[in-house]
């Protein structure tokens, strides 16, 4: 294997390597030099090494701790089940004791315990080994009922092997310095798991632009490359690699000449970088004097650090589901509360937007244990599943209502399509607030501001309405278009077709906007184009004064607004409202951004 370490000059190209380029979807900027890791999900690497035969009662022993630690854990689910809605609880409920059955006495722990005994394997390799050949026995017969069982069964193999390990499943926590991830797939949970010190960068075959995966590469400043068809048939684990996450390129084997140029790129961009970092103190003013307030976008409580280095002035939108994720089980108030109060205290008095739980869709939380629907990003998601499962609601407000105590705090809900939501919101905030003072626990008076997310086209429709009940409106672009256009945001085979300049697209930006200038609420984008200059020019110029993004892209979306006259990006603005063509509205502001240049 060549080795890649924190020196990329040591880059050897084995003799015979052919460079290859793989072209793709650059999602996230920046070059990445390093050695390919393959991560396959389905399959959870282990550990394999040969035990001596005195070993082997305790090894069997080990095995059956790890058992009935898993029967423990999977009776808790059991139990939570109950609690849940009569029919996904019972769907739930069937499942969980298929898995009790395949733990007890089954063919899997006699396998197992076969393969400890017989072939001196360590557990978790004598797991993972049995569970293969279940699986491979399943695939064989041709059963859709057996093939519908084969990720149930990996499901407890896995299980097993974090038992056995004794580690959460993380499945990053082994990769070599510099390390590029090459993945059939990457959801937003593994994406929360990898280590911007060890990770360079990755590149998947599926996922879109503006999907959460994609949004969180940009967060943790990781470039990354999506759509890329036949890189896992080329690459092997540990060849050397270079990745541009800008023009959206893979480089396997790089030849010298390759990577001296990469090298030159890379330097390049992190001197432009550092550059962009001196604007940070600097006010983020037009050139005709108006203000516009800037606000970070953060998906992992770890970037709350860069949130005032970066210049932001608060937090327009943190989004809550990484505390539900890579875990068992929910969490409760006092763990929300204290992730909740720690960033508003490390915020100095800057406000914190926190919004309440966007499950369903792309972003799964498997500890919800909500049965996919028909099609998930139609279906019981966001606050639609909060108001079904009120409990989970009643817990993040209380949290956030506590957490209120240390510094200003906003609640943001998301995905809402009727003023009845708001109401039902409302409504159960009373309760949490009566509950908090019959527990006699502090919490934010006045209570904080509730705003509402625009991202679905109804809600855009209806914004006059909505607006009358929201303190606050945050227009989400990024599911906006999506439902707008029908183009699944986290497909890359219709990823060329998501295009928030689309005018349907832009009109309902617009409506938005002016029902909230109009009902004298506070309005602000917080989709991924708050965070890319191209589109500065025309959301101001739409009358937007807010703007929320991720954290490296506040400074380049500050240069933007520093060299712009918003009295002439307002005319602009107004000729692309009278297009009805995309490309034309993309070339009237692509040349108003040149001539500012
Ligand atoms: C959006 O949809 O634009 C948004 C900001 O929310 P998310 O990307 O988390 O769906
Ligand atoms: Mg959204």
């Amino acid at each position: 294997m060549n080795q890649v370490p924190d020196d990329p000059t040591v880059i050897a190209v084995a003799a015979g390597d052919q460079e290859r380029v793989y072209h793709g979807l650059g999602v996230s900027p920046g070059i990445a030099i390093g050695v390919a890791h393959r991560h396959d999900a389905a399959h959870v690497a282990v550990p394999e090494y040969r035990i001596l035969r005195e070993k082997v009662d305790s090894e069997r022993r080990r095995f059956t701790e790890a058992v009935t630690a898993a029967q423990g854990q999977i009776a808790k689910l059991q139990h939570k089940a109950q609690d849940m809605p009569a029919s996904a609880g019972e769907e739930l409920g069937y499942l969980l004791e298929a898995y009790q059955q395949m733990l007890n006495g089954s063919r899997l722990v006699r396998g197992v315990e076969h393969r400890i005994s017989e072939d001196r394997i360590n557990a978790e390799a004598a797991v993972q080994r049995e569970i293969d050949q279940i699986v491979q026995g399943f695939a064989a017969m041709d059963d859709a009922y057996l093939a519908a069982r084969i990720e149930d069964i990996r499901e407890v193999g896995r299980r097993l092997v974090r038992n056995l390990t004794k580690t959460p499943y993380r499945p990053f926590s082994m990769l070599p310095k510099n390390a590029v991830i090459l993945a059939e797939e990457l959801s937003p949970a593994d994406t929360a798991l990898l280590d911007p010190a060890n990770v360079a960068g990755f590149a998947t075959v599926l996922g879109g632009a503006a999907s959460h995966t994609a949004i969180m590469a940009r967060s943790l400043g990781l470039p990354a490359v999506i759509g890329m068809a036949g890189i896992l048939v080329g690459a092997k684990a540990g060849i050397p690699i270079v990745l541009d996450g800008a023009e959206g390129k893979v480089i396997l084997n790089p030849r010298p000449d390759t990577l001296v140029a990469y090298r030159k790129r890379r330097a390049e961009f992190l001197r432009q970088r550092r550059q962009l970092q001196r604007l940070r103190k600097v006010p983020a003013i037009t050139l005709d004097g108006a203000e516009i307030s800037l606000q970070a976008n953060i998906e992992l409580p770890v970037e709350i650090t860069s949130v005032l280095t970066s210049g932001a002035t608060g937090v327009g939108l943190l989004r809550s589901e990484f505390i539900y994720m890579n875990r068992d089980d929910l969490p409760d108030e006092d763990e929300q509360y204290s992730v909740f109060a720690d960033l508003v205290q490390r915020l100095d008095g800057h406000t914190l937007t926190i919004r309440t739980l966007d499950a369903g869709g792309e972003k799964a939380i498997p500890a919800l244990r909500v049965a996919e629907g028909l099609n998930p990003a139609l279906g019981l998601r966001a606050i639609r599943l909060s108001l079904k499962r009120p409990e989970i609601l009643e817990t993040q407000l209380a949290a956030i209502l506590r957490a209120g105590v240390h510094g200003p705090v906003r609640i943001l809900l998301p995905m809402v399509s009727t003023v009845d939501e708001l109401l039902a919101v409302r409504a159960i905030l009373d309760g949490v607030v009566r509950r908090l003072k019959r527990r006699h626990l502090p919490f934010a008076t006045p209570l904080p501001p509730i705003g509402t997310m625009i991202e679905v086209p109804g809600a855009a429709l209806a914004a006059d309405s909505l607006a009358w009940h929201s303190d606050f409106f945050a227009i989400g672009t990024n599911d906006l278009t999506q439902y707008t256009l029908a183009i699944d945001r986290a497909d890359e085979s219709v990823a060329h077709l998501y295009n928030p300049l689309h005018p349907a697209v832009l009109r309902l930006v617009q409506f938005a906007a002016e029902a909230a200038l109009r009902a004298r609420i506070p309005v602000s984008v917080c989709g991924e184009v708050a965070g890319d200059p191209r589109f500065t020019a025309l959301l101001l110029g739409l009358g937007i004064r807010d703007l929320s993004m991720a954290v490296a892209s506040i400074p380049v979306v500050k240069r933007r607004i520093r060299s712009l006259d918003l009295v002439a990006a307002t005319r602009r603005a107004r000729v692309i409202m009278d297009q009805s063509d995309s490309a034309r509205i993309g070339q009237l502001l692509d040349d108003f951004n040149q001539d500012a240049d």
